[in-house]
């Protein structure tokens, strides 16, 4: 797709939109919205203008401007990606909605709460919480990105096991679409059928569809007893072998995570700190939450005989904040504790049926062996999803790209032999787009290309990412 560049005249018409200090485009302030968190230098990109409206209507009328001159639009919300979705590789504009960042209602008899898409998911969950409730979307990078980027990602995160992705926890969306138009589905009803399900369409697509400006968020009671248990394992097959058996026991975890032993060593070294038994070869992290104590403690011993029938050698129980805490700042702490074993890898998120880890790890080692590299593995394991790491070390451009080619062709091969797919949460973004040609079905790419070209025919929605 051939688009224009951002003129004088242009940045002149945003400024009459959104005033002068809302349009960047001075080299030093456009710099950190040239990147999100992929450390290769690859996914970078300045934007040719940043703007940042501060209501629908200003996002609706640079929409309008941009479809009218044939501007890419790349929406951006805090920049956490894992997928450089965020990152204007066509140029254009960067339509930052960090100054949309208020909690409009927390509606405590319907159980919802609306927002707007700049809130971070972190002020999602404390709003909540002072109220009583929970919001169940959890992903690690809480702290900073905003729960519109949770929105445009179907993030994952750490209470998925019990309560789904992000997509289970949204009853309603404001949209502004490529050709301007503010539309809005859902709302506050719990059940809705009126149409096409719209609302779960634009969950997932990752800006590619429309720009998320308001959301109507799900909650729910804020369970009254915690527990968390931290298991470390001699090795990482017996750590994994124990999901499938930890979650056929007839409890739903709200989590279960695990960590292999170069995690453990990245995050000791992140954290500065010793962690327990941190010469294992393995963790498995898991929550249990309920309203009863004495239903959460018969929950957690089941678990923890389950894993102590299977090589644990060691169950700590966590259930006061500071010890759950301590345990879970070494797992959250993952995305950003590789670098200290090498400042650029790859990320990978892949996802296989959870009766299948076992296998993926097996290969995930296997392939690390061929190709003489490290691959430290880490995720969601009660969703079946890992996050294996590709590490460049020292290795230069051209023995790196060709190291990370290999590898995640081999990767993925062996991820769909197990029936699994590419992403389970950090999705698609440019990083990935070209991976979709060669694992979906020609049919299948048929229907994505044909609602994206249905609902933005100029292709001016965040180009390069989900579909090349
Ligand atoms: C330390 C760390 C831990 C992480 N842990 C998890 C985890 O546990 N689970 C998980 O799922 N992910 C995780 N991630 C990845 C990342 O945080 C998620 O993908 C998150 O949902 C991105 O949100 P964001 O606001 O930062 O979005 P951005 O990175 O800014 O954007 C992501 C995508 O969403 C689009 N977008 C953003 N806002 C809008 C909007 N309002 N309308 C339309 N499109 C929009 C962008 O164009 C882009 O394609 C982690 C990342 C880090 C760095």
């Amino acid at each position: 797709m051939q688009f224009n560049k951002v003129t004088d005249g242009i940045v002149q018409e945003l400024k009459a939109i959104l005033g002068e200090g809302n349009v960047l485009i001075e080299e030093e302030k456009l710099d950190m919205y040239s990147r999100d968190e992929v450390s290769d230098k690859l996914w970078e990109k300045m934007p040719e203008v940043v703007v940042k409206p501060e209501n629908v209507e200003q996002v609706s009328e640079i929409v309008k401007l941009a479809n009218r001159e044939l501007l890419p639009i790349t929406p951006r919300g805090g920049g956490t990606g894992l997928a450089a979705g965020a990152v204007p590789l066509s140029g254009g504009l960067v339509l930052s909605l960090e100054k949309m960042n208020k909690i409009l209602e927390v509606d405590t008899e319907n159980l919802f709460m609306v927002v707007e898409p700049g809130v971070t998911t972190g002020e999602v969950q404390k709003t909540a919480k002072a109220q009583g409730l929970l919001y169940a979307g959890d992903p690690c990078s809480a702290d900073s990105s905003f729960i519109g980027g949770n929105v445009a990602t179907n993030a994952g995160g750490n209470k998925a096991v019990k309560y789904g992705v992000t997509s289970r926890h949204i009853y309603g969306l404001e949209v502004v679409m490529p050709n301007g138009d503010i539309v809005t589905f859902g709302g506050k009803n719990v059940k809705d059928v009126t149409g096409y399900d719209f609302v779960h369409l634009m969950v997932g697509s990752e800006g590619t569809l429309g720009v998320v400006t308001k959301i109507w968020l799900k909650l729910m009671p804020l369970p009254k007893y915690v527990a968390d248990l931290l298991v470390p394992f001699a090795d990482m097959q017996s750590a994994i072998q124990v999901v499938p058996k930890i979650m056929t026991a007839g409890i739903i975890p709200t989590c279960l995570e695990f960590m292999d032993s170069l995690s453990i060593k990245a995050a000791e070294m992140y954290l500065n700190k010793k962690l327990p038994y941190s010469d294992a070869g393995a963790y498995i992290i898991c929550e249990i939450d309920g309203t009863s104590e004495t239903q959460v403690q018969d929950d957690y011993e089941t678990i923890g005989k389950v894993c102590q029938d299977n090589g644990a050698l060691e169950v700590f129980v966590a259930d006061n904040m500071s010890t759950q805490e301590r345990i879970w700042k070494s797992r959250k702490c993952y995305a950003e504790a590789i670098r200290m074993l090498s400042p650029v890898y790859c990320m990978e998120d892949v996802v296989v049926p959870v009766s299948n880890i076992p296998k993926a790890l097996e290969a995930i080692e296997r392939i690390a062996k061929k190709y003489e590299c490290k691959i430290p593995s880490c995720g969601h394991a009660g969703d079946g999803n890992i996050h294996a790491t590709v590490l460049r070390e020292d290795r230069d451009d051209h023995e790196w790209h060709d190291l990370k080619d290999k590898v995640l062709e081999e990767l993925y091969e062996e991820v769909y032999q197990l029936g699994g797919n590419l992403s389970g949460e950090h999705g698609i973004g440019a990083k990935r787009a070209g991976a979709m040609d060669k694992h979906m079905t020609e049919a299948q790419l048929n229907v994505l290309r044909s609602i994206k070209k249905a609902l933005d025919p100029k292709g001016i929605m965040n180009p390069g990412k989900v579909l090349v």
